[in-house]
């Protein structure tokens, strides 16, 4: 199979069946590119908007702000505060915002935020409940073609579902202003778990996860449209809790009896701790941050 991004043959890394994800029993293959490291799924089903189901969105239903503040607040304080280290005001756009809980505590701390989504359940909520403007749809890099420029761009594990990422990220560039930052963070396909757990990683989600792009790949198409690399880790506050919290689950999430529950939760803890060194040497943590920023004029 040849690699999207840099045409080299890539070999198949991963034949996934879906379990979690409906209809079960599915089989779809990631293939690993050994020239720039991109993992991808093809063939990408054409039918790609049916595995999200109503209810991957429905679960979640906040009944309005002050629930939606709850949800996830240690991610979103997190995000919050990593973007406002390197860009503290202005537009703000967040690309496949859901709910909006990252938009939302944007709009609190001054942005003038706005959301591209694809779930009219969301879309009505972000416009009803949050208050922001709200793009409906499901090509993102072609609506944000229509629209001016922003001060800060975020994609929060958006990029692994498109199918054409490397497009969104030439978009982004395009509408960047100047001094602007884009902001992506995404399952990192160089992180410890993935390579060891590779078809029961956590994060793989097949096949609603198209592809797993490394963080240096992000950063040089951004620098290839003139943008600067800020940041590549994958040990901020967000990865390394994605990392504490993925050791738990693969060890308990298998079981419902809650004595097994309980004995998986010890050995996902003690595996945690000797994993620790391996997931913060190099960029081996669950997920990828990358901040590249426009410069300013
Ligand atoms: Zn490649």
């Amino acid at each position: 199979m040849i690699c999207p991004h840099c045409g080299q043959n890539a070999r198949v890394f991963l034949r996934v069946t879906t379990k979690e994800v409906k209809p079960e029993g599915e089989t779809f293959l990631y293939h690993a590119c050994p020239n720039c490291g991109l993992i991808f799924l093809r063939p990408i089903p054409a039918n790609l908007s049916d595995y999200y189901a109503d209810d991957y969105y429905a679960y979640q239903t906040p009944t309005g702000v002050e629930q939606l503040a709850d949800m996830l607040p240690y991610q979103e304080n997190a995000k919050l505060e990593l973007v406002q280290g390197y860009k503290a005001n202005g537009r703000l756009l967040d690309v496949g915002a859901g709910y909006g809980g990252f938009v939302y505590r944007a709009k609190n701390a001054g942005y003038d935020g706005s959301a591209i989504e694809m779930s009219p359940r969301c879309c009505a909520f972000l416009r009803d409940h949050v208050g922001v403007t709200t793009y409906p749809s499901s090509d993102p890099a072609a609506t944000l073609a229509t629209l001016g420029s922003y001060d800060v761009i975020t994609l929060w594990h958006v990029i692994e579902h498109l199918a054409d990422p490397f497009a969104m990220i030439d978009a982004i560039a395009d509408h960047l202003a100047p001094g602007g930052i884009m902001v992506i963070g995404a399952p990192n396909p160089d992180s410890f778990q993935f390579h060891l757990f590779k078809t029961r990683w956590q994060a793989l989600e097949a096949p609603r996860h198209v592809q797993f792009i490394p963080g240096r790949l992000i950063a040089a198409r951004a620098e290839s449209h003139g943008l600067v690399t800020r940041l590549v880790t994958s040990y901020d506050a967000m990865s390394v809790r994605a990392d504490y919290t993925y050791w738990y689950e693969h060890f308990t999430a298998p079981f419902a009896n809650p004595t097994l529950k309980r004995i998986g939760r010890i050995v996902g803890g003690g595996l945690r701790k000797i994993a620790k060194p391996f997931e913060q040497r190099g960029e081996r943590g669950s997920y990828i941050t990358v901040i590249c920023q426009k410069p300013a004029i």
